[in-house]
């Protein structure tokens, strides 16, 4: 049994959870204060405002444990406003979050026209099928250090990447019914832990 926290400060909680719940062997749980950080084996930060979500960071002082515990090699995966947590810079902004990964970030890309949509794609790494991809006002990967993989891209710009422990994906798996990168991620987790032994 591996446990996958979400981190529970903003945004799209219940429907990561609920997703982690439906796998096999997976127990998904609410991360609210920095105690929660020490029974869970793998982190999701959910989309929702990254603003808001960087604020109650600071404001409940999570950043630094959760930074430690990111570079000693905690699986995290951020969707969307999780992503932009994780990059170390944000184009046009001074503000960075908790900047662990080697990317330049550019927060709602797809501008008014493209606000949100929905598209498909096989993404090679993770799936031999198709995935649907959500997007909400998106941010994409603008630039990427060379540490980092580029799992795909959308009409030419990079929607998902992983660097060793960190996955980010620009779009919401968990507003979907399809598991493939839950699955995708609890498999990284449980690699890890196993490894850990
Ligand atoms: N636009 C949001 C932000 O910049 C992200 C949107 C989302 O998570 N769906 O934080």
């Amino acid at each position: 049994m591996i446990t996958i926290g979400v981190l529970a400060l903003q945004g799209a909680v219940k429907e990561h959870l609920d997703r982690l719940n439906s796998l096999p062997d997976v127990a998904g749980l609410a991360v609210k204060k920095a105690a929660d950080l020490n029974n869970i084996d793998g982190l999701i930060l959910p989309g929702g405002e990254s603003t808001t979500i960087g604020k109650l960071l600071r404001e409940f002082n999570l950043s630094p444990i959760l930074i430690d515990k990111i570079n000693r090699g905690l699986p995290v995966w951020g969707t969307c406003a999780g992503m932009i947590l994780l990059a170390k810079a944000i184009i046009g902004e001074e503000t960075r979050h908790l900047g662990v990964m080697d990317i330049c970030v550019r927060r709602n890309a797809y501008g008014s026209q493209l606000d949100s949509f929905a598209t498909e794609l096989v993404i090679p790494k993770v799936s031999s099928s198709p995935v649907p991809l959500v997007f909400i006002r998106a941010p994409y990967v603008e630039e990427t250090g060379k540490d980092v993989q580029i799992l795909a891209r959308v009409d030419g710009k990079i929607v998902a990447v992983e660097q060793g422990n960190m996955l980010a994906t620009a779009f919401h798996p968990e507003l979907t019914d399809d598991l493939t990168f839950h699955r995708y991620f609890a498999e990284k987790v449980r690699k890890n832990k196993n490894s850990e032994k």
